[in-house]
Parts: structure tokens; C-alpha cells; sequence
């Protein structure tokens, strides 16, 4: 008798790999959402106490009251924190008596200064702005003047790399470039210190030890991937989890992100 084919998450995402459903489901964030959104029956937003960390990439015009309501919900269950306070959170330096959500953009998108920037302004909601340097100044992406009026407007700022390719395919010199001349570049454009990584992609194999040790090396107080588990006083600022969300997503898809 054959063996049964074991359905499991990781045999899932290899086969919609396959089919390249993946790729343009994310080309298609509302249908997206709604094949995620019935695994949200099983989940909740967080209740209990913990760190949750979402980020966004671009929110474009149309997706502003999506990720509005993202926020509300978020704010509903405790309070959206900054990048410093979450690390003092980690820290041990305040135990939190509930679920606390720190948010942060990754990549270098207009939407940040036409529809992000503003909405999170109007709210008083901090946020983390991870930029990849190689992406500043093309079409469609933020300029080096957008960032510091991001800044100046009281947003954080940490380094998203140069070239946004996967760390885990460079070699050594290569790597270490990623970590350091963004870093310096950023400092440079923006006067002020860039202690924050978020590495590109983000999953477990688009870093590794050897990413983390670069992170370190080259002045750096954290490391962010894409791994979702919650956080908790004492975890290691330098292997940050973060849940990646599209604000297209109905609620219900944000809860097989950021749940108990
Ligand atoms: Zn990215």
C-alpha cells in the first residue's frame, strides 16, 4: 500500500514554490488575504504578554485604511512601541503586562513619505524604517532629502543593506560590504548613528551565524529577520522575529501572523 503524502506547512510552501503561486499571490495581496484569512479562525491577536514586531513594505494609497485598521486593532490589544523601547524590553528593563507591537518598513518606498509617514504622524505611532541604500534615488523609491524629513519628523532609521540581495549567496567580503557601507552611508545622509539590521528576505536561510556576527562587527545593537515567534524580556536583540504583513490582508489573515 503506498504511504500516504504527508501534508505539512514546509511541503505546502514548496509546492506552491513550484508553482510560482507564491510570486503572484503576493502580486495579488487582496487574494492572498482571503486564502489566508480562514486559518485565521484558529488564531487570535495576542492577549497575553509579549513583543510582536510586524512590518510592512510599500502601502500604497488604496491600502491606507487597511493598514489603518491594522493599527486600531493592534492599538486595541496594547501599545505600539518604538524600536529603543522594544530592545529595553528585551533588556529586562520593563516586564510587559501584555502584548506590545513595535512596527517597522523594510525596503526604500515612496509610500513611506506619500501615506505611511503621514498616517503614523497623525496617530503618534513610532516606527522603525529599515532602508536598502542601492534602492535610495530609483524610480519608485525614497530619496536621500524624503529620508531625512522622515527622520526629522522623529521616525528611527536602521540599514535594510546595499543591495538587498541574499546575504547567505555572498561571499565573505562581499557579506561584510552589505553591513558596513550601508551603515555608512546611512550615517552619513543622516547624521546620526545606525545601530539596526533587518536582513534582506529574512527567512532561516537568508542568514545565519555568520550574518549575525557581521551584524556585530560592523556596530551594530540588533539584528531583525523574518521569523515570526513572539518575543520575551530576555531574548537576544541580535535575532529579532518580526511578522511580515501586507495591508491589503483582512484582519483575519494578520491573525496567522501576529497571534498568542
Ligand atoms: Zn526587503
Amino acid at each position: 500500500m503506498p504511504s500516504p503524502t504527508l501534508i505539512t506547512p514546509a511541503s505546502v510552501k514548496k509546492r506552491l514554490n513550484e508553482l510560482g503561486l507564491r510570486s503572484k499571490l503576493r502580486a495579488r495581496p487582496r487574494v492572498q488575504g482571503r486564502i489566508l484569512a480562514p486559518a485565521g479562525a484558529f488564531r487570535r491577536l495576542p492577549r497575553a504578554a509579549g513583543l510582536f514586531l510586524p512590518f510592512y513594505h510599500d502601502v500604497l494609497p488604496e491600502y491606507a485604511p487597511d493598514l489603518r485598521r491594522h493599527l486600531a486593532a493592534f492599538r486595541r490589544r496594547g501599545p505600539l512601541v518604538s524600536w529603543d523601547d522594544a530592545l529595553k524590553i528585551l533588556a529586562g528593563d520593563h516586564e510587559p503586562d501584555g502584548p506590545v507591537f513595535c512596527l517597522s518598513f523594510d525596503d526604500a518606498h515612496l509610500s513611506w513619505r506619500d501615506v505611511v509617514v503621514p498616517m503614523l504622524s497623525e496617530l503618534r505611532i513610532p516606527a522603525m524604517f529599515f532602508v536598502t541604500t542601492g534602492l535610495i534615488g530609483r524610480p519608485g523609491n525614497l530619496s536621500w532629502d524624503d529620508c531625512r524629513a522622515i527622520a526629522a519628523a522623529g521616525f528611527d532609521f536602521g540599514s535594510h543593506s546595499v543591495t538587498h540581495r541574499r546575504l547567505t549567496d555572498q561571499g565573505d567580503d562581499d557579506a561584510l560590504r552589505e553591513f558596513a557601507d550601508s551603515k555608512r552611508e546611512l550615517e552619513s545622509e543622516l547624521q546620526r548613528e545606525i545601530r539596526d539590521f533587518a536582513a534582506p528576505y529574512g527567512s532561516d536561510v537568508d542568514f545565519g551565524e555568520r550574518e549575525i556576527a557581521y551584524a556585530e562587527e560592523t556596530g551594530y545593537r540588533s539584528f531583525a529577520s523574518t521569523l515570526r515567534p513572539a518575543m520575551y524580556p530576555g531574548d537576544s536583540p541580535l535575532a529579532i522575529n518580526r511578522q511580515g504583513l501586507h495591508p491589503a490582508w483582512p484582519l483575519w489573515a494578520v491573525r496567522t501572523r501576529v497571534h498568542d
